[in-house]
């Protein structure tokens, strides 16, 4: 298998890189959430004019049109050159996709152009108090009503709700029907009197998820996402994407956090220290064996158009590799990696997540034993 770019791959990176590099925006604001998000969705505006959001998305609903590979090279530049996220991530990685996936011509029409300008923020309001690992024991009910429907219920740790213009919302509309088919996916406003979003404070400080209490929230039957009762195989493909989303940029992500941490181990001297060599090696060639993982699942997209369960495997192996290493500097760093206020403690402390946020580590490997490997059912 050949796995270098091709000339045209290689003259798209050299065009990204020359872009990037003319327009960086410069470091994100620090110590302010709203300015930070305010300064990404300028930066997404910027990128979106000129014609760098929704690269690998058809060009009829306003992408480039590029291939997944070129997607997965613009992804990796972004990353290379410590370029700020776009603001709408979910919008970008989830939202836009499932409507190209599953929405009418009039949702398409209608929603994609101002998630690519990050114009309208998106969240995802999935999970709620107790149903995470298990989203189709959902409880939030949505009945009809003229024209439309009225939901009730709660969310959490829903991402970006205190900024979203819209929320890809999963409702119950058939109570009597078994689990998984009374499922019902919506594009939920946010801004309406039903709507209730509250911060949850992380314990990095930060507060970047939220609960949503809805109370008779109002939904019209156009802001529909396939059919009615037919939302969980829409909410499987958010899944999809989202982790295959993770995936795409975690390789690029765990180089660089290996390189801060040998550097880190140069500075303090370690650097001949044998445990601390070894665990290097192997943090060095887990992220390669993960980088041709990376690969092979991307054949398998461009296949399909939509991502297949073994995007769950890169999703796993990022939280892993990431708490280790993140685990490792704090130890290295002596006061500073135990310290509030460091890089090393907020980076420990952010990586806690990563084995909960986009699928628990257990529930993804019984994705993998399941749908990837062929083993019988746990139940
Ligand atoms: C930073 C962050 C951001 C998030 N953003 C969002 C968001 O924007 N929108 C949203 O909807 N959700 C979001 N979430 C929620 C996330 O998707 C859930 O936390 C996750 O799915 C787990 O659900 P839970 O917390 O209810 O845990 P539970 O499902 O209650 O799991 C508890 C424990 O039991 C284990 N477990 C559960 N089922 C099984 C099983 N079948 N086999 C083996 N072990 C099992 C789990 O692995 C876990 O260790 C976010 C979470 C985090 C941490």
């Amino acid at each position: 298998m050949d796995l270098s770019l091709t000339e045209s791959e290689a003259a798209f990176r050299d065009e990204v890189r020359i872009w990037l590099k003319e327009n960086h925006p410069g470091p994100v604001p620090e110590g302010d959430d709203a300015a930070e998000f305010e300064f990404r969705r300028a930066w997404q505006k910027e990128m979106h004019e000129a014609g760098w959001t929704g690269v690998s998305w058809p060009e009829e609903f306003g992408g480039r049109g590029a291939s997944l590979i070129e997607q997965a090279i613009f992804n990796e530049e972004l990353a290379y050159g410590s370029v700020p996220p776009p603001a709408n991530v979910l919008g970008l990685v989830m939202g836009g996709p499932v409507v190209i996936a599953h929405g009418t011509t009039e949702q398409k029409e209608r929603f994609l152009e101002p998630i690519l300008s990050g114009e309208e923020i998106w969240c995802q309001g999935f999970s709620e108090p107790e149903s995470g690992s298990d989203l189709a024991s959902i409880k939030s009910r949505a009945v009809k009503s003229n024209g439309g429907w009225k939901i009730t219920g709660q969310k959490v740790w829903t991402t970006y709700a205190h900024e979203a213009k819209y929320c890809m919302f999963l409702a119950r509309t058939d109570p009597d029907a078994p689990k998984h088919r009374g499922i019902t996916y919506f594009i939920l406003e946010m801004d309406q009197p039903g709507v209730e979003v509250r911060p949850l404070r992380q314990i990095t400080g930060e507060a970047e998820f939220n609960e949503i209490f809805l109370e008779e929230a109002q939904v019209p039957d156009e802001n529909v996402i396939g059919e009615v009762g037919g939302g969980w195989q829409v909410a499987i493909t958010t899944l999809m994407f989202e982790r295959a989303g993770l995936g795409a940029v975690a390789v690029v992500g765990l180089r660089r956090t290996l390189e801060d941490l040998i550097a880190l181990v140069r500075e303090k001297g370690l650097e001949s220290d044998p445990l601390i060599r070894q665990r290097i090696a192997e943090f060095q060639i887990g992220i390669e064996a993960m980088r041709l993982g990376a690969l092979r699942t991307l054949t398998a997209t461009m296949k399909t158009g939509i991502p297949g369960p073994e995007g769950s495997l890169g999703k796993w192996q990022w939280g892993k590799y990431n708490q280790a290493m993140t685990e490792m500097a704090s130890e290295v760093a002596g006061p500073a990696g135990v310290t509030v206020g460091t890089d090393a403690s907020y980076r420990f402390l952010r990586s806690r997540a990563n084995s909960i946020e986009g699928g628990t580590t257990e529930v993804l490997q019984n994705i993998i034993a399941e749908r990837v490997l062929g083993l019988p059912k746990l139940r």
